[in-house]
């Protein structure tokens, strides 16, 4: 019996939105709505989902000593999930994700990493009672990959089960791929990785590729998988926004498809399904169970506005969806 189903290593952000008729070009001023403070970051929505849904959680991360640092905080609370490991330093502010929308409802989105790039290795030696605590460690790609590489090494000595959502895509050290068991990747995502991938001549070519033939660039989703699997990671999971997901490993591939719902605000939906995924491996569910549960997350946080705020309870959950 495992002390936490999930552990979470990952971001913790303060998300500052502000809605535009249209996005400034250089050098201009517009004028925008009022500003509204969310907690974000996809470690801390991660951790967030799964606290919400009942999962014994805990979340890895640094925030500064700041008003935002105290809100992630608090937000991390009121979903249920324990703090121990957020850790709180003065050398860094919070990170801070400023995130113009546009009438038409596009994102620009800058991110101040602040305490996100001080993580370090050192930090993950020292929360190791929390990866001996935990059924599964679950990783993002917003903080320095020197720490994700120390996290998911640690996770192997402790036995824990690591799934991993590169993003923003970066190139991964190939022993941290093959810890991946799932690999978590939306369809941006996958391309990404298969094209960094394929281009690192140091790294076996991906989907079988002929010698000196250029490969064909994997249009399906059962291509990618297949290409995906073939950079080394257990398995795979490619989510198909409202088709829902694609879960592939040794033994084959299945497609599971979503609720369908009226999309309202789709932030924060690959964060849930994947906190969601996590939380129901530790919990003991085979890879195809927990992607069944986690398409049902994803959907319902996308009928609600917000990241965090869209996240339901496992109550919640059973009422909404069929
Ligand atoms: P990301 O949010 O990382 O871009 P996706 O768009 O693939 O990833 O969405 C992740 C998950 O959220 C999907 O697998 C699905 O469960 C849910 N989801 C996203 N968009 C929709 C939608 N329009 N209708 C229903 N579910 C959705």
């Amino acid at each position: 019996m495992h002390g936490y189903d999930l552990l979470v290593v990952g971001s913790a952000n303060a998300d500052l939105v502000v809605g535009v008729d249209r996005r400034p070009a250089a050098g201009e001023t517009v004028l925008g709505s009022d500003l509204a403070i969310h907690p974000g970051g996809k470690g801390a929505n991660q951790a967030a989902a799964a606290a919400r849904l009942g999962a014994r959680t805990t979340l890895l991360a640094r925030v500064g000593d700041d008003a935002y640092g105290r809100l992630l905080a608090q937000a991390q609370r009121t979903a249920g999930a324990e703090t121990a490991g957020l850790l709180e330093g003065k050398d860094a502010p919070t990170g801070v994700a400023l995130i113009t929308v546009d009438s038409a409802g596009d994102n620009s989105i800058v991110v101040a990493q602040g305490a996100n790039a001080r993580l370090t290795p050192d930090d993950v030696a020292g929360a190791r009672p929390l990866f001996e605590a935990a059924a599964v460690v679950s990783l993002q790609l917003e903080i320095p990959l020197e720490t994700v590489a120390a996290a998911a090494r640690t996770a192997a000595e402790t036995s824990a089960r690591v799934v991993l959502n590169p993003s923003p895509p970066a190139p991964l050290p190939e022993d941290v791929l093959a810890l991946c068991d799932p690999l978590v990747v939306n369809e941006h995502e996958a391309r990404r990785m298969l094209d960094q991938h394929a281009h690192d001549p140091g790294r076996h070519t991906p989907g079988g590729a002929q010698d000196g033939a250029a490969s064909a660039e994997p249009q399906e989703p059962e291509e990618w998988a297949t290409a995906l699997l073939g950079i080394g990671p257990r398995s795979v999971v490619v989510t198909l926004g409202a088709e829902g997901a694609l879960v592939a490993g040794p033994d084959g591939m299945t497609r599971v498809p979503s609720p369908r719902v009226e999309a309202v605000d789709t932030t924060g939906a690959g964060d849930a399904f994947t906190g969601a995924l996590a939380m129901r491996l530790g919990r003991g569910d085979t890879l195809e169970q927990a992607v069944r549960y986690a398409v049902r997350v994803g959907s319902y946080t996308v009928t609600r506005a917000g990241a965090q705020e869209s996240y339901p309870s496992a109550a919640e959950l059973e009422k909404a969806v069929t």
